[in-house]
Parts: C-alpha cells; sequence; structure tokens
C-alpha cells in the first residue's frame, strides 16, 4: 500500500457507517446490504481482521435470509430488511443475495453458507429470474404465482452480472454446472448484442464502462469457450477504448483545456464514457476490464501509476477519510470501496470478476473443495 493512502482514517470512515448509519443514509435502507459490503469489503482490502472485529454481526445477517415455495419449488435468497417481511410476496432479490453473500465470505461465516443456507434453492432463484427467450434477468419475482418478473424491473447487464457471481459463490464452476440452472447460449448472445461499434459494452450503441465491466467479468467467471462469442477485432478495439477513458493531460487534451468536458483535475483518473468527467468508480470499472484483457494482449501497466495518483492526490478525503466521485463531492461508502478496490487490484490483491480480496476468495473456494 501506498504511504499516501490514509489507510487508518478510512478505516474510521467505513467503521461509521457500520456503527451508526448517518441519518442521510436513512433512505437507503434496501441498499443496507450494499453498504455493508463496502464497507467490510473496504476494510478486508485494507488489512482489517474483519471476521474477528464484526463477529457479534454473523447472527443479525443470517436473519436476513429466507426461503419460499414458488409453486412447489423451493427458492431462497436475502431481503434487505428482516422486518419488513410479507409473507406472500418472495421479497428476495438478487443484488441482496449477493451482497449477502460477500458479507458472510468477509465475515469467514463458513458453517451458515456450507449448512445455514441451501445453495441449490438460491441457484433455482437465480434460474427463475432468467427472462426466457432474452437470456437476461430480472432482480426479483413479482408474485408467488406466477415465477416472472415485473415487466417495469431493470434487466441490464448489472443483473446478468449478479446472477453469474450468485452462481458462481455457490459452487458453480463451470458453464456445464451453471446449464443445470440457466441457459447459458441465450445469456452469451444477450451480451454479444450489448457489443459496442467502438469497442466495450452498451445500451444503444453506445459504449459504458460499468456494462463493459459486468459483461468481461461474467466471461471471466465462466471461462472457456465463452470467449469464443467475441472477435479478436472486437477485443483489439475495446482494449483501446478502455485505454482512452483514461483521461491525461498530456498530448491533445492539452489543448482543450476550454473544453466543457474537461478538468484538469481528472487527470489519470478514468470516465465511464466518452466526453464525461473522471469519477472514482470507474478507475476501478476500466482497470477491471484492462485486468481481465491482458490475457489476449502484452498491455503492461502504464496506466497504474497516473490512475494511482489521480486516486490519493485528488478524490482521497485527507480530513475525514474515503473516496469521493470527485475532487469536489463528499466521500461516500460506494466510492469509498471502490477506490480501495483499485488500489488493492493495481497491487495485485484483489480479484476484479468476483469482486473479493483475492485472499478472501481464496480461502473461501478453499473451504469450498474441502
Ligand atoms: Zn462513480
Amino acid at each position: 500500500m501506498s504511504d499516501k493512502l490514509h489507510v487508518k482514517k478510512h478505516i474510521k470512515y467505513l467503521e461509521r457507517h457500520l456503527a451508526l448509519l448517518p441519518s442521510k443514509y436513512q433512505e437507503h435502507e434496501p441498499n443496507k446490504l450494499a453498504i455493508i459490503c463496502y464497507a467490510l469489503v473496504g476494510q478486508a482490502c485494507l488489512g482489517v481482521d474483519v471476521p474477528k472485529k464484526y463477529e457479534e454481526s454473523k447472527s443479525w445477517l443470517e436473519t436476513h435470509y429466507r426461503e419460499f415455495n414458488l409453486n412447489g419449488d423451493l427458492v431462497s435468497g436475502f431481503v434487505s430488511c428482516p422486518t419488513m417481511d410479507l409473507t406472500a410476496v418472495p421479497t428476495i432479490n438478487l443484488p441482496n443475495t449477493l451482497f449477502a453473500l460477500y458479507n458472510m465470505i468477509c465475515l469467514d461465516n463458513y458453517e451458515f453458507l456450507f449448512e445455514g443456507i441451501d445453495r441449490d434453492s438460491i441457484c433455482r432463484f437465480v434460474s427463475k429470474c432468467q427472462i426466457p427467450g432474452r437470456g437476461t434477468f430480472v432482480s426479483c419475482l413479482d408474485s408467488m404465482d406466477n415465477s416472472i418478473r415485473s415487466p417495469t424491473d431493470s434487466s441490464d447487464l448489472r443483473y446478468c452480472y449478479i446472477a453469474v457471481a450468485i452462481l458462481n459463490l455457490m459452487g458453480c464452476q463451470t458453464t456445464v454446472q451453471m446449464r443445470k440452472y440457466i441457459d447459458v447460449d441465450n445469456l452469451l448472445e444477450f451480451i454479444k448484442s450489448h457489443c459496442c461499434m467502438t469497442g466495450g459494452f452498451g445500451q444503444y450503441g453506445e459504449a459504458h464502462a460499468g456494462y463493459t465491466s459486468c459483461a468481461l467479468s461474467i466471461l471471466d467467471i465462466m471461462g472457456g469457450d465463452c470467449w469464443q462469442i467475441l472477435s479478436p477485432d472486437f477485443v483489439s478495439r475495446t482494449i483501446e477504448w478502455l485505454v482512452m477513458r483514461q483521461v491525461s493531460n498530456q498530448g491533445c487534451m492539452k489543448l482543450m483545456v476550454n473544453n466543457e468536458n474537461y478538468d484538469l483535475a481528472d487527470n489519470g483518473g478514468f470516465q465511464g464514457r466518452e466526453n464525461k468527467f473522471a469519477d472514482t468508480c470507474y478507475v476501478f470499472w476500466c482497470l477491471n476490464s484492462l485486468e481481465i484483457l491482458n490475457r489476449f494482449t502484452k498491455l503492461g501497466t502504464t496506466y497504474h501509476i497516473d490512475a494511482l495518483n489521480y486516486l490519493l492526490e485528488n478524490t482521497q478525503n485527507d480530513v475525514i477519510g474515503g473516496f469521493a466521485k470527485n475532487d469536489e463531492d463528499d466521500p461516500d461508502p460506494y466510492h469509498t470501496c471502490l477506490g480501495i478496490a483499485a488500489i488493492s487490484l493495481i497491487n495485485g490483491n484483489f480479484n476484479g470478476p468476483m469482486f473479493l480480496p483475492t485472499t478472501l476468495l481464496y480461502k473461501y473456494r478453499t473451504h469450498y473443495v474441502q
């Protein structure tokens, strides 16, 4: 870790979000498991012994697990709030389920992960969230008797990623194992339909670093033949597109000081789309994508130094800790976690596609094999 990283301040910042969520986050009750995840993953990256420190929170987290009988099929997952329980409606959803699993892994709660939950019914829940014919996923099920799926619910590449990450954590290590629950070919078609002319993945033909990271992470997790859906030419264009997302004060950008989409302080940061300002979270999404594509080409890591400087000099908060989106906003748990994760990725200590520190993921998987 760099000496410029305010480790103690970041730990204190993240701790505060677990001890008592600041009142401004009260409206984020549905995202509570996500905020906890950002705090735990962030602290784990900073070297905190998370299982020891939060030992007593294990049982509280377990109360978020629910099983439902859906027309004779048992499905299970996690709810955001254990007190808001509607017995007739499956209130579990895919994002909460993934965040809860991350939290359990950060806490080393293997007893619950291997005996307390029914892995098969969690995978069945993922299966029921896949939209037949389209390959993509919704985040939750509408009612007990109809296994489908709110028509207004989002169903973009983020949900495909969440579905595949859950299946992987529940033991589906290969596409053969995943095919037991989901239509892999349909999912791959959906991913392919999001390839953009410029390189990268996005909706409506516009590449976006977040969707690009989701698509590439899915292919990385599923591995093997799945990469064949991308042509070598598309992979090269994607690498080029990603490298171009790093904002630089050098070269032609020097001449663009009057460009309203360009800020000198963004030097070294990454933007999520063309003509946008740099943002801490896109450092992670772009670096993760580049790390994954490193297997196809010798990219080197020259972009790391500027990215690191951008995070440490511009978006890290020197007073209260945490990372902000940019050099003007207040820090928040999401950008703090993503900033720390990006630095861990640069240091080789983070598994980007599975969004966990490598040591934690290794420990969990070793336990799984036993
Ligand atoms: Zn952001």
